[in-house]
């Protein structure tokens, strides 16, 4: 491609309303255009990168058996009704009517339609199992779209649907699923951790989700770094007993807002500025079972939810930082005061003195040799009962009992997830077994985000001159930049060879033809993040080279004119 015949529509200043860093680098690499809230164009520049991606799940479902379907955006009422969901979606469910009023909806996921396509086409338990998936645009009217690409309105997703004969056959296509999905998050290149996910509101046996890690992600996980243990926050906080559950985000808006001394203890105690992290806090003096006296805190950030909140047991705390009533606390919590199970594990702050305390908070109850990370903070904290780990990860092992356990924000860009029959049997979706009997199919589904991956790689992969692409989703991997080629012919001509060589190679290359200054087309390319750049000017064709750079390279190298293409390989 010629820079000059190309949409590069970069741009030099920080979009004001852009909050996260691939949001703002998106923009000024003029990737994506923004029309509406959650509602983007792809640029070419964009678009480029977004098929790169769809390309690597595409390709990767392929090899592991998946069929590829493509289903209606928009779907009939009818169906929504026989699963129930009608009712039961919520606001994201974008309705609307046809002329002849008739209910619809944009798709937000496609249960419902794979389902009713899957009990008219398939008969017998010998067409079984089978894996179809599309990839496709999905509207979900989100109470907050933000974050550019990465919480859209309108936005592209993988979405598969599996059936089986039986629970087993279900377990073996999510195992290959979960491996499908390691396979293309590390062909893109991400750094992800695959975690337990709650099944429960589906009603499903089991769930896992991806996650890359990044400070800026609306999610938190928790995993071991010497064990296979790893879940999201609602995962982990699930294990608690049901009474013991944390009472919705809404009550936690009437609580107390905690006053500069508060504020100063709180920043002082974390080595952190709490005056923008912590909103609202309560302290409760209060003694366990043992008779300890304790205090309980609970800590809100901004704007956030339930996800914000940690709760601590302050024992050894001389002062009590802001007193609140039992019923306060429990109102908010949800559960007695001091009878906490574990609340919620999340950053900013566990304020405690007393470190084996802290662990209680964190998973129910660990005190063996796990240190904690958070998001604002970091340090160790001695806890001596793994055993209590155990049963709070409910069975899960954390095999050896050592390690350090993490709390770090995630992007969930994958979710997989056993349905069972719950749509089966809705919508009566049966096949003969070997028996000639009429059986409920199992079923599975399996989501990857496909246009929140691309602003998630960003979030990974970025310097303070812009986005640094992975070869993998490059828009283009080789940038060749010509100096001054409208005053030189044989610095065009050498360009113009160049770029042909590599694309013969098989690179997609963008020649920068433009008549700009040198220094417009090195900022732009480095902006728009392209991996391996090479400069064509009349002083280094005088001396037979090429300069090359690496993207993240801190030097530039000169190099022969032919070997340009074996230097890349
Ligand atoms: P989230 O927790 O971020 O709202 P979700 O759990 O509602 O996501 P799923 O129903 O699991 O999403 O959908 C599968 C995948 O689709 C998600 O893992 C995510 O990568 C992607 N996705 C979901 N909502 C959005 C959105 N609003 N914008 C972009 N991608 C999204
Ligand atoms: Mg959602
Ligand atoms: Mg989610
Ligand atoms: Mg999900």
């Amino acid at each position: 491609m010629r820079a000059s015949r190309y949409l590069i529509a970069t741009q030099k200043e920080t979009p004001a309303d852009a909050e996260i860093i691939s949001h703002q680098l998106m923009l000024r690499a003029g990737m994506i255009r923004k029309l509406a809230a959650g509602l983007y164009t792809w640029l070419p520049m964009g678009l480029r990168t977004l098929r790169k991606v769809e390309r690597i799940v595409r390709e990767e479902m392929d090899r592991s058996g998946a069929q590829e379907v493509l289903m209606p955006a928009v779907q009939p009422a009818e169906l929504w009704q026989e699963s129930g969901r009608w009712t039961q979606y919520g606001g994201e469910l974008l309705r609307m009517n046809d002329r002849h009023g008739r209910d619809f909806c944009f798709g937000p996921t496609h249960e419902e339609v794979i389902t009713d396509l899957i009990r008219n086409e398939l008969k017998s338990y010998k067409e079984l199992p089978a894996n179809f998936y599309q990839i496709q645009t999905k509207f979900r009217d989100e109470r907050r779209p933000r974050f550019g690409v990465m919480r859209a309105r309108e936005f592209i997703m993988k979405d598969a649907y599996s059936f089986h004969i039986n629970a087993g056959s279900l377990d073996e296509t999510y195992q290959l699923m979960h491996r499908t999905y390691c396979a293309i998050f590390d062909r893109l290149g991400l750094d992800y951790r695959p975690v337990q996910a709650d099944s429960g509101a589906i009603g499903g046996s089991a769930s896992h989700e991806f996650h890359v890690l990044a400070s800026s992600g609306e999610d938190d996980i928790v995993f071991s770094t010497d064990s296979d243990y790893a879940a999201n926050i609602e995962k982990a906080e699930a294990v608690a007993p049901a009474g013991q559950r944390p009472a919705p985000a809404e009550a936690l808006k009437e609580v107390a807002t905690p006053d500069q001394r508060t504020i100063d203890a709180v920043s002082e105690f974390l080595g952190i500025d709490a005056t923008r992290t912590v909103k609202t806090l309560l302290v409760k003096a209060e003694a366990d079972e043992e008779g300890h006296s304790g205090l309980v805190a609970l800590i809100l950030r901004g704007d956030h939810t339930l996800n914000e909140i940690k709760a601590g047991n302050l024992a050894g705390v001389a002062e009590p930082l802001t007193m609140a009533t039992d019923e306060e606390i429990e109102q908010v919590i949800g559960c007695k005061a001091g009878s906490i199970g574990p609340v919620k594990l999340n950053v900013p702050v566990i304020v405690d003195r007393s470190a084996a305390h802290l662990a209680d908070f964190v998973c129910g109850a660990n005190r063996d040799g796990f240190h904690l990370t958070g998001v604002n903070w970091e340090r160790d904290v001695p806890v001596d009962r793994v055993e209590d780990l155990r049963n709070v990860v409910e069975g899960d092992p954390s095999p050896d009992g050592k390690g350090t356990l993490e709390i770090r924000r995630g992007i969930e860009v994958g979710h997989i997830f056993k349905l069972g029959n719950k749509y089966s049997t809705a919508m009566n979706a049966t096949v003969l077994d070997e028996n000639g009997k009429s059986v409920i199919m199992d079923m599975g589904c399996y989501g990857v985000g496909v246009s929140r991956i691309v602003a998630a790689s960003i979030e990974q992969n970025h310097d303070d001159k812009g986005i640094i692409w992975p070869d993998a989703i490059a828009p283009f991997q080789v940038a060749i930049i010509t100096l001054n080629a409208h005053k030189s012919p044989t610095v065009a001509e050498a360009g113009e060879k160049l770029y042909e060589q590599l694309r013969q190679a098989g690179y997609d290359v963008l020649l920068d033809d433009r008549n700009e200054r040198p220094g417009v087309k090195f900022a732009d390319m480095e902006l728009i993040g392209i991996p391996h750049r090479f400069v064509v000017s009349e002083r280094g064709l005088a001396a037979g080279t090429l300069e090359y750079k690496g993207r993240r390279d801190e030097e530039k190298q000169d190099i022969p004119v032919a070997e340009a293409l074996p230097f890349l390989v």
